[in-house]
């Protein structure tokens, strides 16, 4: 059970949270948003737990009553949490979470509805939410959760307090990750560098083994020396489906990043692949900078067709080709096609 004063890297947040909860000033609504895996949700579920503990102390739960215990098995009755199903929120889903609200709170102040990924509410769905926030119910606490504000109706942006989850910052990774996991700290320190400030995938990443950044490793050095049919079937095989897929290009990202780093500076201390200085100085020969820098570019923007939903296998050939050196201005797709 994870509660407010555990969790790792937002202090601030927290103290506004825990300031809301000492003096009852708590919003109607909050709007939980940055990257993926900051602990937002998690953040979310530990205000929930404060809200409706039975002792709470300082601003947060006491983790032991009867109320938190039910926070944390998913049943209690004043804590709902909605996430999509399937791709998207839909307005049946919308009616779930504001069913009851009316009613009061059955245990005590608060009643709290958290929304996870609420940018991916259908139009009507969201047409549905608003409706609910433009018309408050006392002790009525909604937390919407996710990673692209942007694509949130303005109209419900504007109802709720926004508070913003920075990407977390290497040192309180590491802090937190041995904390949570009791891993070594070679192997944390490593995580954290490759997780770009997600907590949850440094926790992915350290629980995977790293077969991403291994995968990563092993497609590139095999892309450097592929002809047109070598090229393909490496895509085939990258192709094993989209959430194997991206963070499989994130990891090639930094790896090409690492080697860019190296062509220009010749530093391998700020390599965020510390533990493959060898692997990476040997392939720095290989790209010339604008190459690299094309190539980055070209992962990016497969990512980006990916998240749009795009064929991942046609995606990826198309990408792996151009990795390979078979792009439209390099000249060696003459004669192949
Ligand atoms: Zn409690």
């Amino acid at each position: 059970m994870i509660l407010l004063r555990d969790i790792i890297g937002h202090d601030e947040i927290i103290k506004t949270l825990q300031g809301a909860l000492a003096s009852g000033r708590v919003a109607h609504a909050y709007l939980f948003s940055g990257p993926r895996g900051v602990g937002k949700h998690t953040t979310a579920v530990a205000f929930a737990r404060a809200l409706v503990c039975l002792r709470p102390a300082g601003g947060d739960a006491c983790g032991e009553c009867d109320g938190c215990g039910k926070v944390d098995l998913g049943i209690h009755p004043d804590v709902r949490i909605i996430r999509p199903g399937g791709a998207t929120v839909k307005i049946s889903q919308i009616r779930e979470l504001a069913a009851g609200l009316q009613f009061g709170p059955a245990t005590g102040r608060w009643t709290v509805r958290i929304l996870d990924e609420a940018d991916a509410m259908t139009p009507e769905a969201a047409n549905s939410l608003l409706k609910t926030l433009e018309d408050p119910l006392p002790g009525v606490v909604f937390i919407l959760v996710t990673a692209r504000p942007q694509a949130v109706l303005p109209t419900i942006l504007s109802r709720c307090q926004h508070i913003y989850f920075h990407p977390l910052g290497k040192s309180g990774l590491v802090q937190g990750m041995i904390r949570i996991t009791g891993a070594p700290e070679d192997k944390v320190q490593l995580a954290a560098a490759l997780a770009g400030g997600s907590l949850g995938k440094a926790l992915d990443l350290l629980s995977g083994g790293l077969s991403a950044r291994d995968r990563a490793c092993r497609l590139i050095a095999g892309l450097t020396a592929a002809d047109v049919e070598d090229a393909l079937s490496l895509a085939g095989e990258a192709a094993a489906g989209k959430e194997e897929v991206l963070p499989l290009l994130d990891m090639m990202v930094l790896w090409f990043r690492d080697i860019l780093l190296y062509n220009e500076t010749g530093d391998t201390g700020s390599f965020v692949n510390a533990d493959r200085q060898i692997d990476i100085t040997g392939l720095a020969g290989c790209y010339t900078t604008g190459r690299l820098l094309d190539i980055i570019e070209d992962i990016e923007r497969a990512k980006n067709s990916l998240t749009a939903s795009a064929n991942v296998q046609l995606a990826l050939e198309a990408l792996f080709l151009r990795l390979a050196g078979f792009g439209p201005e390099s000249g060696r797709l003459e004669g192949v096609i």
